[in-house]
């Protein structure tokens, strides 16, 4: 089948914003199942030729900061257990958070291909916002701009490397 991509992060890092760029309109299956909170979107992509499922996760309702790194860190898990390649995904305007660091960790763990993605490099002159999150530790971040439609194609082939 087809190789599966997940988009892991805390919430309001712009996962769902790349991910309707990165499907267009091929939306695949809404999983929304009552009184469970890890409902996930799942859509297909297309990266030269190649075609990859990718899930967006974490549509899930917050209330406090506890509950927050709950639903982060659960995500975070069935990702890992589903995904071939996870797009780990940080913003540039916020820096990196203990919510970030905490990811990072449990990404590392997993041993699966992460590709690293900071979002919201809005100006293509301020590539120098990635520099901070070599810190997580996995490698070469790729400066990406959802609602600007900058770096998708470099997010891609990154992730495209490990199908
Ligand atoms: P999610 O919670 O990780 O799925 O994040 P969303 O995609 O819902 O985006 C959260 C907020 O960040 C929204 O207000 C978006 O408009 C905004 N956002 C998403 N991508 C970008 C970006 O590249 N630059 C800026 N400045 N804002 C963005
Ligand atoms: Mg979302």
């Amino acid at each position: 089948g087809r190789p599966i991509v997940a988009i892991v992060g805390r919430p309001n890092v712009g996962k769902s914003t790349i991910f309707n760029r990165i499907i267009g309109d091929r939306l695949a299956i809404v999983e929304d199942k009552p009184g469970i909170t890890r409902d996930r979107i799942y859509g297909i992509g297309e990266w030269v030729d190649q075609e990859f499922s990718i899930i967006d996760t974490g549509g899930i309702e917050i209330e406090g900061e506890d509950e927050i790194m709950r639903s982060v860190r659960m995500q975070a898990e069935l990702a890992i257990e589903e995904a071939d390649v996870i797009i780990f995904m940080v913003d540039a305007k916020a820096g990196v958070t203990a919510a970030d660091e905490e990811v990072a960790q449990m990404l590392f763990r997993s041993k699966k291909p992460v590709v690293l993605a900071v979002n919201k490099v809005d100006n293509i002159q301020r590539q120098d916002e990635i520099y901070e999150f070599y810190s997580l530790g996995f490698g070469d971040p790729v400066g990406i701009s959802g609602s600007h439609g900058i770096g998708l194609g470099d997010l891609l082939e990154a992730a495209a490397k490990h199908f």
